[in-house]
């Protein structure tokens, strides 16, 4: 008997608290694994997005900046 693994009633296991069994399809799932995969794929993803935005931030700064005096003249 299988089941959508999205709707299997997951049972909680009494002897491990993060192993899971489906009631219909005996399909067994652990909780801390799939929690440790999923949060490094995150912290993965947003190690890159900084190293983005650094990169973008550095190459802003090494960018020539226009003279104050310039800039405070063309207000009047
Ligand atoms: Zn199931």
């Amino acid at each position: 008997m299988s089941c959508n693994q999205l709707y299997c009633p997951w049972v909680q296991d009494s002897r491990d608290p993060d192993h899971y069994v489906c009631l219909k399809c005996d399909r067994e799932r652990y909780i801390n694994q799939s929690n440790n995969l999923s949060m490094l794929l995150i912290v993965v993803a947003i190690a890159l997005i900084l190293a983005l935005l650094v990169g973008c931030a550095g190459k802003q700064e090494t960018s020539p900046i226009e003279s104050p005096n310039h800039s405070s003249s063309v207000k009047f």
